[in-house]
């Protein structure tokens, strides 16, 4: 399953350290690229050096605007997941997402256009409560790839972690 980002209506500055945590999210849960708008061009500079040292190649692609690339991707088939806390019930749409054979996932930061939630194929709620959209993709990314995405290697890393039941073990090229 190929899975890709969208990161809507982030506030410059203001937004950029969530941004990042969504970046990360999306990198370290299975996704292998992250599509933003007006955000700050450090993110690109962090994911770049999480990827030399940690390995993948996790993309970040700067967008001109989401409404063209929700058209685009909709015509390269990718299924639209919107996460929204006025969603339907996660539970209830896993399976069929996790059937799709590429999803774009929308994550918002101030209030999403009433657009996006007619574009999208689901618009899904982690719980219907407001919290967080790093949350809320990390539960997204792991019902749909049934924790799949924890077994997966990142190619090419410097370090890599060997989980250990007490303590910090690194292997280091
Ligand atoms: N107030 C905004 C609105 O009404 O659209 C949402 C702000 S919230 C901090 C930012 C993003 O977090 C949302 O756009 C959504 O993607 C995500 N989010 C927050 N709570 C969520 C939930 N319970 N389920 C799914 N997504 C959630």
């Amino acid at each position: 399953m190929k899975i890709e980002v969208l990161r809507i209506g982030q506030r410059l500055v203001r937004d950029d350290r969530v941004t990042t945590h969504v970046a990360l999210v999306a990198r370290a849960f299975g996704a292998s690229k992250i599509l933003m708008t007006e955000v700050n061009p450090e993110i690109k500079d962090t994911i770049t050096g999480v990827n030399q040292t940690w390995g993948g190649d996790f993309r970040v692609e700067m967008i001109d605007g989401w409404r063209q690339v929700l058209a685009e991707k909709k015509k390269d088939g990718y299924a639209v997941a919107h996460l929204s806390m006025y969603g339907q019930k996660i539970g209830d749409v896993q399976e069929k997402m996790g059937a799709e054979e590429r999803l774009l996932v929308v994550v918002g930061a101030e209030k999403v256009p009433r657009e996006v939630y007619e574009m999208a194929d689901y618009n899904v709620a982690a719980g219907s409560q407001p919290h967080s959209e790093v949350s809320a993709l990390a539960v997204l990314l792991d019902r749909v790839q049934q924790g799949a995405q924890f077994d997966r290697s990142f190619s090419g890393a410097k370090r890599r972690i060997i989980p250990s039941e007490n303590g910090k073990s690194v292997e280091q090229d």
